[in-house]
């Protein structure tokens, strides 16, 4: 299996466009290290040669560009494409609005839980992608399905909370069950697991339990701290207000994994706040110290 990171920065990308915070300008001044970033995305392939596409980012054209495995190739019909499948984890617009760039008419199935389906489907503007060529397959969470013949993809619901724009008055938003998803991705033969997790607001037993013994864990490494929006200025929010838990603190998702067998930690999904996108920060020297990495875009992971 070949997991390649499209893109590995949260809502926003890195560096933000309207953002002067203190990471944005070290991307912005080419400071070693600090590299940009775009919105998260994968694609992952059993054979190189099909590709799934994990979340549509708004950069979505841009990351296909960037990725030759990604092209339509010279010797098929004028127009086509390697990506068959695209499933998606929540319906956030930084993991949907890609599908507008997937327009062009050319066949794939899509897979996502029902409440997010249910958005797509509020949403007229998604009616651009059509259904003649454009197959929506629900994600029932606990039930794997098989993608692209040769991928077994199984989601499970995991804490988190609805998409901004669907937040209603209600204590919880009017959160349903799926409407955050993580993905298990196996192939049929092979015994390996890969985790993406984006979006996560906690670790619990639930989770670890599925966890124990995964060979890649792509997991939510929004921000570094809980409040590191409110304290730079950013925002009123939290990370527990936004869905996403921490890396840090006595809850952070570093504690919570720390017991975990995990063969290989990855964080993505990084938000522009995040001080472990500098390399020479001590927030950086402390995740890679407790055994994680930070995602890139173009890394490129090989079971
Ligand atoms: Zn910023």
């Amino acid at each position: 299996m070949i997991v390649r990171v499209l893109g590995s920065a949260a809502g926003g990308g890195f560096p933000q466009l309207n953002c002067a915070c203190a990471m944005c300008r070290l991307a912005r001044s080419g400071a070693p290290g600090v590299v940009p970033r775009t919105q998260t995305s994968l694609a992952v392939s059993a054979d190189g040669v099909r590709w799934a596409i994990l979340n549509a980012s708004p950069d979505l054209r841009q990351q296909v560009t960037q990725t030759p495995a990604l092209h339509p190739v010279p010797s098929a019909s004028v127009r086509n494409s390697p990506i068959g499948a695209v499933v998606l984890t929540n319906g956030d617009v930084d993991a949907i609005a890609g599908l507008l760039s997937l327009r062009e008419g050319f066949v794939f199935d899509l897979y996502a839980a029902e409440p997010v389906l249910e958005a797509l489907a509020e949403n007229s503007i998604f009616k651009v992608l059509n259904p003649d060529v454009v197959t929506r397959r629900a994600l029932v969470p606990g039930r794997p399905i098989r993608v692209l013949d040769d991928l077994i993809i199984e989601a499970f619901v995991v804490p988190g909370k609805t998409a901004l724009y669907k937040e209603t008055s209600a204590p919880d938003f009017g959160t349903r069950p799926g409407d955050t998803i993580g993905l298990e991705i196996t192939q049929p033969t092979k015994g390996r697991r890969v985790f993406f997790i984006p979006s996560c607001a906690r670790v619990d037993d639930a989770l670890r339990t599925r966890l124990e013994g995964a060979d890649v864990l792509l997991f939510d490494g929004t921000l570094y701290r809980d409040d590191e929006m409110i304290a730079q200025g950013l925002s009123q929010k939290t990370g527990a207000r936004m869905g996403h838990i921490a890396m840090s603190g006595e809850s952070g998702a570093i504690a919570a994994l720390a017991s975990t067998r995990v063969a290989r930690r990855v964080f993505i999904h990084i938000n522009n706040s995040n001080p472990v996108l500098d390399p020479a920060s001590p927030e950086r020297r402390a995740v890679e110290a407790a055994g994680w990495a930070i995602a890139t875009d173009g890394m490129e992971l090989r079971l």
